[in-house]
């Protein structure tokens, strides 16, 4: 059983005096245990609403889906209040702009040992004496167990005066350190999964590679799934066990990363892939320009929506998108009409830019 199983989830945003807009349509997305799986994709290709999907915060939203389990039950049918507990407890979320995330008038020791006593699993008894004292004098006491689990959280994330750290207010750190920070306050809850939203898009190259470095030791040592959202097919190849790609709205191509970086399927893939060199990290941790740009939602064309695009578009691409296994397998899929199932992967020519 995948810990989460997605399958056609549809978002659409209502607007009053124009045409609804379409977000995500027909995604399919599982994440395992103990993996790290990439969401990739452009600006606007609709991977941060299926992330804020997970967590059921998308105000406003029209979402409905054939699938949408956690742990085989179905997220979607939960309560508020069963959410608000899922929320930290079992499934966290870090997100790119660690500054407003976190509280700028509490020290991030306070904060982490919160979520460790709202959601972890440390006995801490709260009697009124110790929560008074929380309230009103010194915040934690540095001998509460919440507090010490929190010192122990940041040195686990790689900060190296974990002691100082957690006394500290989030502007007194750089942002390599509150992006840490972010991930230790989501691990207070002992989550199962944790949904990063692009969490090393605003570092520079090297604290970035520190920081996936981490994320890839912590799914081993706590056994925590990540989905990793990133428009970074170099950070991709760099942490993710498997990834899928989204494309305005639709998920092109899923797999292996190993099987989609040596074999990728999709056009929209190759054109993705076709400069970075070996899998290596792009310079600017920016992905290869595509020619033309991807059609506003309202403005998608029928079939496949790279169809304006897509140098080996041909008549049957306005059919609705098929899902062919491509590759020998290991869920290995591509949303193409250039394949019959069990096709080999064929070649599509990209013109170089002018
Ligand atoms: Fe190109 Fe057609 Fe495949 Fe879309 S379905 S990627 S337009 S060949
Ligand atoms: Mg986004």
């Amino acid at each position: 059983m995948s810990l989460l199983a997605i399958e056609d989830l549809a978002v659409t945003f209502p607007v009053e005096d124009g045409p609804d807009v379409p977000a995500v349509d027909g995604v399919d997305l599982q994440v395992e245990t103990g993996e790290i799986h990439g969401l990739v994709g452009e600006s606007g290709s609709g991977k941060s609403v299926t992330a804020r999907s997970i967590m059921r915060l998308l105000d406003g939203a029209e979402v409905s889906a054939d699938r949408f389990d956690y742990r085989g039950e179905d997220l979607y049918a939960k309560s508020e209040a069963e959410m608000r507990r899922i929320r930290g407890d079992d499934i966290a979320m870090v997100f790119q702009d660690a500054l407003s995330a976190l509280n700028p008038v509490m020290t991030v020791g306070e904060q982490i040992a919160e979520v460790v006593r709202h959601h972890g699993d440390v006995d801490e008894s709260a009697g009124l004496l110790s929560e008074l004292r929380r309230k009103y004098v010194t915040g934690t006491s540095k001998s509460a167990p919440s507090w010490r689990r929190a010192v122990d959280l940041l040195e686990t994330v790689g900060i190296a005066d974990p002691e100082d750290v957690a006394t500290s207010y989030p502007h007194q750190l750089s942002g390599g350190q509150r992006q840490r920070v972010m991930i230790a306050s989501a691990l207070g809850g002992d989550p199962s999964l944790i949904v990063a939203d692009e969490p090393t898009t605003a570092l520079d190259v090297t604290v970035e590679a520190g920081i996936l470095d981490e994320l890839q030791c912590l799914c081993d040592e706590f056994d925590v799934a990540i989905l990793l959202i990133t428009h970074d097919l170099g950070v991709v190849a760099e942490t993710c066990d498997r990834v899928t790609v989204m494309y305005s709205g639709s998920v092109m191509e899923r797999g292996t990363t190993d099987g989609l970086f040596e074999n990728p399927a999709h056009p929209y893939t190759k054109g993705l892939l076709r400069s970075i060199p070996e899998g290596a990290p792009s310079e600017d941790g920016q992905l290869a320009t595509i020619p033309g740009s991807a059609p506003e939602p309202t403005e998608r064309p029928a079939g496949c929506p790279f169809r304006d695009r897509c140098p080996a578009a041909f008549d049957a691409c306005s059919d609705p998108l098929p899902e062919h296994v491509v590759d020998g397998g290991e869920g290995h899929v591509a949303r193409c009409h250039l394949y019959t199932e069990g096709d080999d992967l064929g070649e599509v020519t990209w013109e170089t830019d002018a």
